[in-house]
């Protein structure tokens, strides 16, 4: 249960273990964070690669994964039921076992805070899959955190792009190196402390009245565009129906990756152990001891071949 980096190398180790794996994601594209979240940076800690962005990783992992599971998009799941020997998935998937690499939980962007109608809501973007879209627009991004910061460095880059970077703050939450970097550039305008407090189209543009935080005026900036980068809301409690336990909002595991409940594992950032740090590397090594663990539980009399050279 899940696309990201884990669930879709899971799938992929399960394969080479001979074992048949459906992945869901609620999404309708595979990634999890390093899609949706920092397509564009520059991962360093990947083992093999020097450098790799995050849509690079998943192109990756995507190709690697294609032909060895049964992918259900589109799909969140929510229900799963007993059966004998299995689960069964949203009433429809009989199952032996199950991961849970749901991430932080399926994660729903945090809304700009103005009401507005349905053509002004085709300029609002809680993600970007083609900054090259935004070449020649004036945009607009929200936000204070890395997500805001990377998103205006992108954005900077396309031709004859012009970014306004809106924070309700004067300071960043995000990297320092971002913040000097964009304030180098000639096409990036910081304005801060501003809040969003009206909005209009005119001309098919979005004109966004801004309050100065502790002033009462209000100034008019235009954009073509907005980018709102406020951050997500995700959790993983979904699972405690299930009769999984949970610890802050993350799975809690044992060694052997195993949940509470038998036949129903976790890992990636979904699994809660003391220690563990949300990295994909970890989350690689914690999908190999979860499908090592199902196949000794799925077949016991086996002896399990351990290294891949050998398989
Ligand atoms: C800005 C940023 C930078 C980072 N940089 C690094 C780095 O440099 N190096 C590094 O190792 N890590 C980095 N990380 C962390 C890394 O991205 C995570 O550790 C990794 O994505 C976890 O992978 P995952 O597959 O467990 O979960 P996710 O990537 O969160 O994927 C989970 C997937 O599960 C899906 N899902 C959730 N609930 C359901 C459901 N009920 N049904 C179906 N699908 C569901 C979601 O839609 C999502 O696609 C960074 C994270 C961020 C936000």
């Amino acid at each position: 249960m899940g696309a990201g980096p884990i669930g879709l190398f899971s799938a992929n180790f399960a394969h080479l273990h001979g074992l048949k794996t459906i992945i869901f994601d609620s999404l309708k594209e595979v990634g999890g964070q390093p899609k949706l979240l920092y397509p564009f940076k520059k991962i360093f800690d990947i083992p093999v690669f020097n450098a790799i962005t995050g849509k690079e990783l998943i192109e990756h992992l995507a190709e690697e994964t294609q032909e060895k599971a049964t992918f259900m998009l589109n799909h969140r799941v929510s229900e799963i039921a007993k059966d004998d020997d299995y689960f069964i998935i949203d009433n429809e998937f009989a199952v032996k076992s199950i991961i849970i690499a749901s991430g932080t939980g399926s994660f729903t962007p945090k809304k700009f805070p103005l009401k507005v109608d349905s053509e002004s809501e085709k300029h609002i973007h809680y993600y970007i899959r083609e900054p090259e879209k935004f070449a020649d627009k004036v945009v607009g991004v929200f936000g204070g955190g890395d997500s805001a910061l990377d998103w205006a460095l992108e954005l900077a880059q396309q031709p004859n792009t012009k970014v306004k970077l809106v924070h309700r703050r004067n300071e960043f939450r995000g990297l320092e190196s971002s913040i000097q970097q964009l304030k180098s550039l000639k096409n990036v305008e910081i304005l801060t402390p501003y809040l969003p407090k009206t909005s209009s189209l005119v001309d098919n543009q979005l004109t966004i009245g801004l309050k100065e935080m502790g002033q009462a005026d209000i100034v008019e900036q235009t954009f073509d565009e907005i980018v709102v980068a406020y951050g997500f809301r995700a959790n993983n409690n979904f699972v405690k129906q299930w009769g999984v336990a949970t610890s802050g909002g993350q799975i809690k595991v044992s060694q052997e990756m195993k949940t509470n409940m038998p036949g129903i594992y976790a890992v990636g950032d979904a699994a809660a152990y003391d220690g563990r740090v949300p990295v994909i590397g970890l989350g690689f090594g914690e999908a190999q001891i979860a499908i090592t663990s199902i196949m000794r539980s799925l077949f016991p009399e086996k002896t399990l071949t351990i290294h891949s050279t050998s398989i």
